[in-house]
């Protein structure tokens, strides 16, 4: 009786070991792999097992035996993107007659998710595998989230912020009573909000703390320090992380303070603010491309010539500081603040950083090792490393020299596993 039990543990153990080795191993082999540490591996090939990264090898003889390599030679792989900043359930259908913000909520809030999907996969086109979306509405990004996370949509891994806590944006309506939801005047509606949100399933609590969104370039401080203070209180407690909205620096000092993980956008913060933001390990997520693409797109939202002057006004000072940052050393992460018809843009961000001073391979580290630490997962994103989420992106050339290889060179992308952009299949094909 012992002899036929053990007999059958040694069957089974053996049948899951070969179960182990058939789990979806699958080879890709590049021209050169960029390691964790920023130098280049030649002629390496990835092996990823269901959806992780088991083993990088630069010579045949150590490959597991009887595994099939796939050839995307001469393409280079560098770690799946991160996009820190966007609003992907932001979607306009560019029917004529309406406007992106105007019209942008007027849909069915299923519809709205579905056609969505176009944001995600543009993102997904751009080498973006995961995104940070700071601000729905609905519980859009919930749904979202959810639907790619069962397999059932198709795009990047989402980290989301829901309703972002704001103060009151729209006139009295004498004929309805407002539903706005992450509307909070003061210290007990943002503890309340803040728990609300948190209650949704949300994972960072967005706060915007200053005016400014669109082609309003303002900066007013909207949220005081006690406010800012008691979120990161409450979303800490439960584990989540905030990031704070300010156009310029008088709400972002205050949220430094506070203790929010991201400051996102601001203009005018000086070498005291960057120390104290490095004391503070806060991330800036300067987003100075939004704006160049609001002016491209100046057509589509009906911006007038005085607002695009603004902008650019706004760019200039969103440079100044980024360059500032880029000398004190802050840890930045690359965040787009794509919305509507941005999508697919996500990474142009990367040259302003260039332009600012940063090396083509310290610009890409904010789309991959910056962004996985603001995150929180820099032991799973952000490295094309064993143990890691295979999140890979194929580019041609070599983006530690030129960034545009990124912005420009994108031709094959996997997430989690999957081949989920494949140009050359596509060009072949033709
Ligand atoms: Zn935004």
């Amino acid at each position: 009786m012992k002899l036929l039990k053990f007999k059958i543990l040694k069957t089974l153990f053996l049948f899951s070991i070969l179960q182990c080795a058939e789990a979806q191993s699958t080879a890709w082999r590049f021209s050169k792999v960029l390691s964790p540490t920023g130098e280049m591996m030649n002629n390496a090939t990835v092996v990823v097992q269901d959806n992780h990264i088991v083993g990088i090898y630069t010579d045949d003889k150590s490959l597991p035996k009887n595994i099939s390599v796939n050839d995307l030679r001469p393409l280079t792989a560098i770690p799946g993107l991160i996009d820190a900043h966007t609003h992907i359930t932001y979607y306009w259908d560019k029917a004529p007659g309406t406007n992106p913000w105007r019209d942008a909520d007027k849909l069915n809030p299923a519809v709205i998710v579905f056609l969505a999907q176009e944001n995600a996969r543009k993102t997904l086109e751009s080498g973006v595998t995961s995104v940070r979306d700071l601000g729905s509405f609905y519980g859009l990004d919930i749904a979202m989230r959810e639907l790619i996370n069962r397999g059932a949509m198709t795009g990047p891994r989402l980290f989301i912020a829901g309703n972002g806590l704001h103060v009151s944006r729209h006139p009295i309506d004498p004929n309805y009573i407002e539903l706005d939801p992450g509307k909070a005047e003061n210290i007990n509606e943002v503890m309340k909000v803040t728990r609300q949100e948190i209650a949704s399933g949300v994972d960072w609590i967005k706060i915007y703390a200053s005016t400014g969104s669109g082609d309003d370039v303002t900066s007013v401080q909207q949220y005081t320090y006690e406010e800012m203070k008691i979120a990161c209180d409450i979303a800490h407690q439960a584990g989540k992380r905030v990031a704070i909205h300010s156009y310029g620096p008088e709400a972002a000092r205050d949220a430094i303070r506070a203790g929010a993980e991201s400051i996102e956008h601001a203009t005018g913060l000086n070498r005291e603010d960057f120390e104290l933001m490095n004391r503070h390990h806060c991330t800036y997520v300067p987003t100075v491309d939004h704006n160049r693409y609001y002016i491209d797109h100046h057509d589509e939202y009906g911006y007038t010539p005085e607002a695009i002057k603004n902008m650019q006004a706004y760019i200039q000072r969103n440079l100044e500081t980024l360059k500032l940052a880029v000398q004190s050393n802050v840890k930045i992460a690359m965040g787009s603040d794509a919305l509507f018809t941005g999508f697919g843009e996500n990474t142009r961000e990367l040259e302003w950083f260039v332009k600012a001073g940063m090396t083509p391979l310290e610009a890409l580290n904010t789309a991959t090792k910056n962004g996985a630490e603001l995150l929180g997962k820099e032991k799973e994103l952000g490295q094309v490393a064993p143990g890691f989420f295979a999140d890979i992106v194929a580019v041609d050339g070599d983006p530690t020299k030129d960034i545009n290889a990124v912005i420009k060179g994108v031709k094959w992308v996997m997430k989690d596993g999957k081949v989920v952009v494949d140009k050359l299949k596509m060009k072949n094909e033709k």
